[in-house]
């Protein structure tokens, strides 16, 4: 069985200093498991309403994705609204209405139970941690979160961290959530809740690894437009994931060559609105873009 999430599926209206869209897919589970899916089975945990549209669940499957998780409730689908301006790494939440997910108690299909790798996306603690018990023994666990469950349901995600072996937060929430502005002592402190590896996303600046040991820094790609920059964190997510899941090595040097396809995929999805540019990314371009990630960061020693 290969990867398991849990996450929003949302109508995101979002306002960047270079357009709008109103009322378009988003959700963290969604940019997660698409960009997850060009390197592993992934089955998706989730709830949408009544006013969910057939024509984005085709796009999932047509995907691959797993949709038997997948629940369609009475009432409306998530909702989240927000803006970026030129300071385009921090996203401004205007709006964030809960809606299904308020009453959401997902039961796990068997196969479901079985799965090795895990990936609880950005949602409610209390809910990211209902879907982790029903699991029976993964290989790995890992989490994402954000400002709105570290200030809304700090304990609740405290407990959460216990259980996960990685989370990826970005930089601002990682201050946050330890109540230290040096990312460095920041990182320490998040360790000791229980992740051993802690991934911090810096946007356009990359992205830092913390393990036992060790640091290491991956720069983003240069890229000449930066169009929408929601879902980056969750594409991010989906291509580390996804590696880690095909290749089910969780050594050190895998985990940095995750990270380079997790910048990858963060990459491509910046480069449009909703999750457009990913609905016409073919692999080959991943891996050349993988190669180029190479050509940026490699230097000779005298
Ligand atoms: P990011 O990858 O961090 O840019 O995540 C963006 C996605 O997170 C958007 O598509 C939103 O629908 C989703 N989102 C925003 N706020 C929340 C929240 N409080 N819980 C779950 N998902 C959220």
């Amino acid at each position: 069985m290969g990867l398991l999430v849990v996450g929003s599926i949302a109508f995101d209206s979002v306002k960047t200093p270079f357009g709008h869209a109103e009322d378009v897919l988003g959700g963290s589970a969604t940019y997660f498991s698409t960009a997850a899916s060009y390197f592993t089975d992934v089955s998706l945990v989730a709830v949408v309403g009544e006013d969910f549209p057939e024509q984005h669940l085709q796009f999932l499957r047509s995907r691959n994705i797993d949709l038997t998780g997948l629940e369609r409730a009475p009432g409306k689908t998530f909702r989240w609204k927000g803006e970026y301006t030129y300071e385009l790494n921090e996203a401004h939440t205007l709006d964030t209405q809960l809606n299904v997910f308020q009453t959401f108690r997902p039961r796990l299909a068997e196969k479901q139970k079985k799965s090795q790798v895990v990936f609880l996306a950005n949602i409610d603690p209390d809910l990211q941690r209902e879907v982790l018990s029903q699991v029976e023994k993964p290989a790995l666990v890992a989490c994402d979160t954000m400002n709105f469950w570290i200030g809304g349901k700090r304990d609740a995600l405290v407990r959460t961290l216990g259980l996960v072996d990685i989370l990826i937060i970005n930089d601002g929430e990682a201050r946050e959530l330890a109540g230290e502005p040096n990312l460095v002592r920041a990182a320490s402190k998040i360790r000791s809740f229980g992740p051993r590896t802690l991934i911090i996303k810096r946007g356009e600046y990359g992205a830092l690894l913390f393990g036992k040991d060790s640091v290491f820094s991956a720069p983003a790609y240069p890229l000449e437009s930066v169009f929408d920059p929601t879902g980056a964190g969750d594409s991010f997510a989906g291509g580390f994931m996804g590696y880690l899941a095909n290749t089910m090595n969780f050594e050190d040097a895998n985990i940095r060559r995750a990270i380079i396809f997790g910048s990858v995929m963060a990459s491509f999805n910046v480069e449009d609105f909703s999750l457009n540019r990913l609905r016409t990314l073919e692999y080959r371009e991943i891996e050349n873009r993988y190669r180029e990630f190479r050509r940026l960061t490699h230097f000779d020693d005298l």
